[in-house]
């Protein structure tokens, strides 16, 4: 088994740990065993990395497109050499197979040196005036940034939230999940040692409210960028407001997936039910309401079933192993919970339905189907290795069903038709819509909500923009 690091806070590029601080014990969601213990920081800790935030924006907003540039650049080269000893912190503490932990890493290198490019490419512009004036448009980073990063993506979270940042020129204060610290501790040393000023992004773990809660408090922050729920980003979003802080809210989804009957359902079924069970659903573009045409839909429910049946689920770190198991307890719960419930309203069973094995949190690849829309699993986010399928006559339907919830993030269409292509770009609520593939996310597209799943975007331009404030100078 590979090893797994002691855990610490990194205040200033100083390693923390101990000295009284409460901790809390980081589990292996494969076995159930503990990984190692997590210090929390003190109020007295996260009011010093606060005074050195400001210190490192003062540093970070003065240093060179080419030094920020350089430093993520290097970082990326770092990620990509250390990739195998991270990937195994990764699956140690969070779960998924070792190839998606890679793939991770290699997608967050890769964001890094597309946002060194961004870095270079903030460019302002200059207005047309009369003879004697001038008026110029400049991009100026916004200040010091509070981050909060869930744990289904412990390495891809994180170069999220100081990616942007480090680009743009601000410093940041970054909690990543207190159930996944190590993997967001190594992609933040990798900065580190790419030459990046201590101060400019330090790492604080604690209980998330009461971290939250102190860091938003404080004039010093000036922008707040969290991934995670609906519900928790809704109460942060209150925080900031207390002091109109800017906000880049990346919350959840609830994945509409349009198959159509002209498309060609062996691609579809091939390419979605393998999206469907990465990182076994925790996802946030999970596709997960398969709306399926009527023509199609006995052969694409009974095509999707003798797939999930045929995944390998086990340990991350064995080879083979397609589908590890769920990254927490209280999530496997909920999933067994809600499916209980769709199957008590009605709802048939396709395949898994349950857990496997006594020890860790691994639960079979499932396919409800005929589901009532008033059960909780078509209205809330499942986060986890469940499709669910329902039957629809057609275009009009099927629309309207994709935008009956509040979210807005990834939607997913299979069709054959190029005018009904267009119309579902119109007419789909959703960030990012997705036709006849499966890949919700590109380094230079930006990534982002509508409705409850938020609003702002990571990567692409967008990602490093948001970091910034457009500042007007006029002249004469
Ligand atoms: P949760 O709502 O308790 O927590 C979600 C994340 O927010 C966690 O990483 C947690 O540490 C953090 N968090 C919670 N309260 C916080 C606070 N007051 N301040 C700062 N951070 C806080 O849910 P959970 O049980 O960890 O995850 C389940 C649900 O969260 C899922 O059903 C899904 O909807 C959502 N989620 C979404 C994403 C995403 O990528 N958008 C990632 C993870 C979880």
């Amino acid at each position: 088994m590979p090893e797994y690091p002691t855990l610490h806070l990194l205040i200033r590029g100083e390693k923390l740990a101990g000295d009284g601080r409460d901790a809390d014990t980081v589990c292996n969601p494969a076995t159930g065993e503990r990984l190692g213990d997590l210090p929390r920081a003190t109020a007295a800790d996260l009011d010093r990395a606060l005074g050195i935030a400001e210190q490192g924006f003062s540093r970070w907003r003065t240093a060179t497109a080419d030094e920020r540039a350089g430093v993520l650049t290097k970082a990326a080269g770092l990620l990509r050499e250390r990739q195998d000893e991270i990937a195994a912190i990764l699956t140690l503490e969070q779960g998924k197979p070792l190839r998606e932990a890679k793939g991770e890493c290699l997608y967050s290198a890769a964001l890094f040196e597309f946002y060194a490019g961004e870095a270079k490419r903030a460019y302002g512009r200059t207005l047309v005036r009369p003879a004697g004036k001038r008026a110029e448009v400049m991009y100026l980073p916004v200040g010091p940034i509070a981050a909060f990063a869930p744990w289904n993506f412990p390495v891809l979270n994180v170069a999220r939230k100081v990616g942007g940042p480090i680009a743009a020129g601000c410093s940041v204060i970054v909690k990543p999940s207190e159930e996944t610290p190590a993997a967001g501790l190594a992609l933040v040393q990798c900065l580190l040692d790419a030459g990046l000023p201590p101060e400019v992004c330090q790492v604080v773990f604690g209980v998330p409210a009461d971290v939250s809660e102190h860091l938003l408090a404080s004039p010093i922050i000036r922008k707040l960028s969290f991934t995670g729920s609906t519900p928790v980003g809704k109460q942060l979003v209150k925080l900031a407001a207390n002091d109109l802080k800017r906000t880049t809210m990346e919350l959840g989804g609830h994945g509409p997936v349009l198959v159509f009957a002209d498309s060609d359902i062996d691609k579809a079924l091939d390419t979605m039910v393998p999206a469907k069970f990465r990182n076994a659903g925790q996802v946030c573009v999970s596709p997960t309401r398969f709306i399926v045409e009527d023509a199609a839909y006995d052969r694409f429910r009974d095509g999707f079933a003798e797939r999930a049946k045929a995944i390998k689920v086990g340990n991350g770190l064995e080879d083979g192993s397609q589908m590890g198991p769920m990254a927490n307890e209280r999530g496997r719960d909920n999933l067994e919970r809600r499916i209980k419930a769709a199957m008590a309203d009605g709802a048939r069973l396709d395949a898994g339905g349950e857990r496997i094995g006594n020890a860790g949190f691994f639960f079979a690849p499932t396919v409800l189907s005929d589901l009532p829309l008033d059960t909780e699993l078509m209205n809330e986010e499942p986060f986890g290795p469940v499709a669910l399928i329902n039957r629809y006559a057609g275009e009009a339907e099927m629309i309207a069903e994709a935008n009956r919830l509040p979210y807005g993030l990834a939607a997913y269409a299979w069709t054959n038709d190029a005018a009904r292509r267009s119309r579902l770009a119109h007419e789909v609520e959703a960030g990012m819509l997705v036709i006849n593939g499966a890949s919700a996310s590109a380094v230079d597209a930006p990534f982002g909500g509508v409705k409850w799943s938020g609003h702002g975007h990571e990567d692409g331009a967008e990602g490093v923009l948001a970091c910034m404030v457009a500042k007007t100078v006029h002249e004469g």
